[in-house]
């Protein structure tokens, strides 16, 4: 077994000794336990009692016993996994003191482990069986279809009617016929081990030199983080796996974070050919019998590698040497539900305390990354060339001051000649517009009106393939309606705008003959349908795409020689001081997509504003430069990564007593004004109403070393919360 075993339970309480507890509950404190008969560990995941139910804990120290002994019950039992360790522990406190998150809370998403607490071999479970039931309906369809989706996967009677939609009798109908096999669940079983000399590839010197300082740094067995930038098809991935080899050499754990679980097909089969085998998976996508396998396995070292989504930092790792986070400048990392973290500063934090090594991967580094190496606190490489004959696409702007367009046309005749000529060579054209569903805006030509979403400050979208519109925000949907609901005008409700379903039909009446493919993550019932499909598109059996952010992220597509913006001035509109960096990734990513083989790519901006600041620099690709002036215009605003911010959500039905909370929290700042903090607002958060509740947002600014978490703790301590309203920080909020 690991040798560092011995020191991961530091401490033992025998039978009737006090423990405390930290429990998933909302409570404030730790709980007393007596431990249980045979004793737990430091760290045990316990099962205990409280009031009349019995929840999940960690022993997290020795009891207060503070009241009554006679009266402290015992812990229930004591859960078949390894205790949380030390690393873990610390972890979890030191993220809940970053995002002053309660430590239950904290806690849950170190627990999120399908059937924590079930005995493995207790359980049955369910596969695909070698007859045809005799009588087909759509219920067992459904049944079979989905144990033929997951492809030989087991699944749990309760997780295959629910992925089926249907009754369980209707399962245990098919298991009585042989069309369904009822087995008894292997115990989880450890992942196959994968081979660091399997499949590595003859690397160029760039990469063999950032593969070489990523295996010392390593070697040096503690923590340190990298900035590794290269441009897309620099051949990042296959340096940060020589990374992942070298940890697996040395016995150690390696997680490699993506941003989008849609990418994480082609990612799995990359690992495969590099290792031999597949690594655990960790995200929403995966079952909860996969997942339950993966949690346990991690925890006992039996997963060498976790290909995962930002939650997989919070896998019990054993023994943790690497973590990648690719596309590390992508908003995905930073959730913005329940615990709002930041999963590439938390794998910063993670790597910290159990002495392992950050890649952060990135085309387009966020500033605060490209901050922190330049000034020394992150190391940084840079892969400067494309790999092999592949070159950066040549960007150009379409100035459509000048394009003669027809109304509701969006396709200027410069980009339709591009695309009509890649067409005639055979090759891929890309046509990226950030904006889902048919159009954004569903008008009333008599009165003026707009419909909106009856719950948000939000328009509702029309989306054509499904007939309905709906609301980005919370996605309620209602039919689209032919009279119109303010002024009962009939037959003149107009689409206006585009949307990428529009797109599709405007390209295939330009190109009848050309196959079209729309690509936005809402045209697919499963994430498996939409990576199929992308994958067909990868292999060429499309002439044109059509896609939203989606496209813009990690994929290849070999065949694609052309990418055009519809929009490139979308993302420049508002005050967001990030609005500037965003587009700049964005359409550096998108451009990215073009040419990656050995057939050179073009990337073509349709906008209004060739001459803005940040058009020029994408254009030009003198990314050093744009960071240098986007980072001394941070820095004169003090805002990150020059300056600290922390975003107060303040949240509930009642806008007025949202503004009378709101005005008195800037009013009553004694303790922000005493670490030199400042107050903005209240104002309307950037999203003002969602699901019917007001939202207004407080922003709080501070200098880089102030004590920025405590000061917020005890501002924000000093108010009462009206019942029903709610109150929610938001350290480093994405946009200020
Ligand atoms: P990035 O992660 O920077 O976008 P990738 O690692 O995906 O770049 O590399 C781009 C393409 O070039 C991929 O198809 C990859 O397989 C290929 N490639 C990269 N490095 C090598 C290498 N040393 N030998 C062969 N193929 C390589
Ligand atoms: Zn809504």
């Amino acid at each position: 077994m690991n040798p560092q075993k011995a020191d991961m339970i530091p401490s033992y309480f025998p039978q009737g000794d006090l423990v405390g507890v930290l429990t998933t509950q909302p409570l404030d404190r730790l709980l007393d336990y007596k431990a249980p008969e045979g004793g737990c560990h430091l760290g045990a995941f316990v099962e205990v009692p409280l009031g009349p139910r019995k929840v999940l804990g960690v022993v997290w120290g020795p009891g207060q016993g503070d009241y009554d002994h006679a009266k402290i019950r015992s812990v229930i039992r004591v859960l078949d996994v390894a205790p949380m360790r030390q690393e873990m522990r610390d972890f979890l406190t030191r993220a809940a003191d970053y995002t002053l998150t309660p430590m239950p809370a904290m806690l849950r998403l170190g627990t999120r482990a399908p059937g924590l607490g079930d005995a493995p071999s207790m359980r049955k479970v369910y596969r695909l069986g070698p007859r045809d039931p005799d009588r087909k309906t759509a219920a067992r369809d459904k049944v079979l279809g989905v144990l033929r989706d997951y492809g030989g996967l087991a699944f749990t009677l309760g997780e295959l009617a629910e992925a089926a939609d249907v009754g369980t009798s209707v399962v245990k109908g098919l298991v009585a016929q042989g069309a369904v096999l009822e087995e008894d669940a292997p115990r989880d079983t450890p992942y196959p081990r994968l081979d660091p000399d399997y499949g590595g590839k003859a690397l160029n010197p760039d990469q063999a030199a950032g593969a070489a300082a990523l295996r010392t740094a390593l070697r040096k067995d503690g923590y340190g983080t990298t900035l590794l930038k290269g441009v897309t098809g620099s051949g990042k991935t296959e340096v940060y796996l020589e990374a992942v080899a070298e940890a697996l050499r040395m016995g150690k754990q390696a997680l490699v974070l993506l941003p989008e679980i849609a990418l994480s097909g082609e990612f799995i089969e990359r690992v495969e050919a590099r290792f031999g085998m597949r690594p655990a998976e960790w995200h929403s996508g995966v079952t909860m019998t996969e997942r339950r396998r993966c949690w346990r396995m991690v925890g006992q070292g039996d997963a060498q590698l976790v290909v995962g989504a930002r939650s997989a930092l919070f896998l019990p790792f054993q023994n943790l040497g690497l973590i990648v986070v690719d596309e590390e400048h992508d908003t995905s990392y930073k959730q913005e539900d329940g615990v709002l973290y930041n999963a590439r500063d938390m794998a910063v934090l993670r790597a910290a305390l159990c002495g392992a090594q950050v890649v952060l991967a990135s085309a387009t580094p966020s500033l605060e990354s490209w901050a922190n190496a330049q000034a020394g606190k992150y190391a940084r490489l840079d892969l400067t060339a494309r790999f092999g004959a592949a070159v950066m696409p040549e960007m150009a702007a379409i100035d459509m001051r000048v394009e003669e367009l027809p109304q509701g046309r969006w396709v200027s005749p410069t980009l339709r000649d591009a695309i009509a000529d890649r067409l005639e060579k055979g090759e891929q054209s890309l046509i990226f517009l950030n904006r889902r569903g048919y159009a954004p805006v569903t008008l009333c030509r008599a009165c003026g009106h707009q419909i909106g979403c009856d719950h948000c400050d939000a328009r509702m979208v029309e989306h054509r393939f499904q007939n309905r519109l709906m609301c980005h925000q919370c996605g309620e949907t209602k039919p689209i309606p032919v009279i119109c609901p303010a002024c009962g005008a009939a037959d003149k409700l107009a689409a206006v705008g585009p949307g990428v379903e529009r797109m599709g039909e405007e390209v295939a009446a330009l190109f009848p003959q050309a196959r079209i493919a729309v690509l936005s993550s809402d045209l697919y019932g499963s994430a498996r349908a939409m990576k199929a499909h992308i994958a067909e598109i990868a292999q060429g059996g499309t002439d044109i795409i059509i896609g939203t952010q989606l496209v813009a992220k990690g994929h290849n597509f070999p065949h694609l020689t052309l990418v055009g913006v519809i929009d490139a001035d979308l993302g420049l509109q508002g005050s967001d001081l990030r609005a500037a960096e965003r587009t700049f990734q964005l359409m550096r990513q998108v451009a990215g997509r073009a040419g990656r083989a050995a057939t050179p790519g073009a990337a073509l901006l349709q906008t209004y504003q060739p001459d803005h600041p940040v058009i020029h620099a994408i254009l030009n690709g003198d990314e050093e430069s744009f960071w240098s002036a986007e980072a001394t215009e941070r820095r004169a605003a003090g805002v990150p990564p020059y300056g600290r911010m922390a975003g107060i959500i303040l949240s509930g039905p009642d806008l007025k007593a949202l503004f009378d909370l709101g005005n008195d929290m800037a009013r009553r700042d004694a303790p922000l004004a005493r670490i030199g903090a400042q107050v903005f607002g209240p104002a309307p958060a950037p999203i003002a109403r969602v699901r019917g509740k007001h939202r207004l947002r407080l922003l709080v600014k501070a200098d880089k070393s102030a004590p920025l978490q405590s000061a917020l703790a005890q501002w924000v301590a000093q108010f009462r919360l009206p019942a029903n309203l709610r109150l929610a920080i938001d350290i480093d909020p994405q946009s200020f």
